[in-house]
């Protein structure tokens, strides 16, 4: 398959980012590297067309930062962070909500999927769940 495949493709701004409960991006089918959003070319190996993968719903939180700075619909501070998303999913940057708990390095999250049209379309909140 050549490069021209990926012009066919729907544009990284046009491709859905999750399903209603998880994170959609791709995952290359010749050397395994995962994206989101997905890519229309794979970053590591150059395949075209990445297929479109929905990734685990919880992760670790790798760092984090908070904001004092508001902006429109997300009032300060809040909580930034890089998660790296369970069984080999990518490394997600996003909101993470922490519900009155501190975040910590290593903590479980989950992914939260907001309504149609929510500002931020996803967040990340400590996993309750996890042991
Ligand atoms: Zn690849």
């Amino acid at each position: 398959m050549g490069l021209n495949a990926a012009l066919t493709v729907p544009t990284t701004a046009q491709r859905p980012r999750d399903n209603g409960h998880a994170l959609v991006g791709s995952r290359c089918g010749q050397c395994g590297a995962v994206s989101f959003p997905a890519r229309a070319v794979c970053h590591r190996c150059g395949t075209p067309a990445p297929a479109e993968h929905t990734f685990a719903t919880t992760g670790v939180l790798l760092t984090y930062t908070t904001v004092h700075v508001p902006r429109p619909g997300l009032p300060a501070p809040y909580t930034l962070g890089q998660v790296a998303l369970d069984d080999t999913g990518p490394t997600v940057f996003g909101q993470v909500r922490m519900n009155g708990a501190e975040p910590a390095a290593g903590m479980a999250v989950r992914v939260r999927i907001g309504a149609d049209g929510e500002t931020p379309r996803y967040w990340f909140e400590p996993d309750r769940f996890a042991g």
